[in-house]
């Protein structure tokens, strides 16, 4: 399937024109995450947590210590709520009522489980490093068994999403159009800077290419 049904889960009230349900946007914009946060409930009180993810086709996955609450929980069987914000700039009207933000959203919702054998843990933990630094996991040492036991991976298939984006110049109201103050897009994003070398590293390593190239926007 293209596209998530819309549910009475997923499906976007306000501003409903922003709502997308098709998964190639909603892939897009998880894939350019560095971070998300997943929202739970226990014994009544919600948490919301961030963490690292990747996207395994249309499955989320996660790491972390056997000890974590929040992947004990995932693993558990629990419903969450995953959600991911790309901030794209800062919309500035002449009116205060009309500045907003561009940006491109992300809720999910599914219901996790453990993921067991050490294969499956090994893709997950190469698509999560994938996520993060293209190229990296191939290049590093690879986890012992004692370091894939202290481990836990999570996946949680998902059952509901929608992406919300907003794009464009401000909304105002044509009356304030001749307000006399700057309006418009401060176009905003994640930009590395130079990379700075762990001090015990032997001096004849280079720094590999998708450091020197690397850029997360993969904005269309
Ligand atoms: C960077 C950023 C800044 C924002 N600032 C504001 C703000 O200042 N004020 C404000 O009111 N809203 C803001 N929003 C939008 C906000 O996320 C909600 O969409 C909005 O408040 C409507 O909430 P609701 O509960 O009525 O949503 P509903 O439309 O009723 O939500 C129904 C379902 O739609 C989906 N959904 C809702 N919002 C999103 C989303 N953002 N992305 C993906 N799926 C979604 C979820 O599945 C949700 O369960 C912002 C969003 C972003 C990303």
């Amino acid at each position: 399937l293209t596209a998530f049904a819309k549910t009475d889960r997923n499906r976007i009230t306000r501003l409903a024109k922003r709502g997308h349900y098709d998964r190639a946007t909603i892939n897009h914009i998880l894939d350019e995450a560095l971070v998300c946060h997943v929202g739970f409930v226990e014994q009544h009180q919600p948490y919301v947590l961030p963490i690292n993810f990747a996207r395994l086709g249309a499955t989320i996955v996660m790491h972390g210590s056997k000890t974590s609450r929040l992947l004990t929980h995932i693993a558990a069987g629990h419903p969450v709520c995953v959600e991911v914000t790309l901030v794209d700039g800062l919309v500035l009207a002449r009116s205060v009522f009309h500045h907003s933000i561009n940006y491109r959203s992300v809720v999910l919702f599914g219901t996790g489980h453990l993921v067991e054998a050490d294969s499956d843990k090994l893709a997950a933990l190469s698509a999560m490093m994938e996520q993060l630094i293209p190229g990296r996991w191939q290049a590093a040492r690879q986890p012992t068994q004692q370091e894939l036991n202290a481990t836990s991976v999570v996946a949680i298939p998902i059952d509901h999403a929608s992406a919300k984006i907003r794009r464009g110049p401000p909304g105002d109201d044509p009356a304030d159009a001749a307000w006399p103050l700057w309006a418009g897009v401060l176009p905003l994003q994640v930009q590395a800077l130079a990379p700075v070398p762990d001090t015990r590293m032997p001096v004849d390593v280079g720094v590999p290419e998708y450091l020197t190239n690397y850029a997360r926007n993969k904005k269309d």
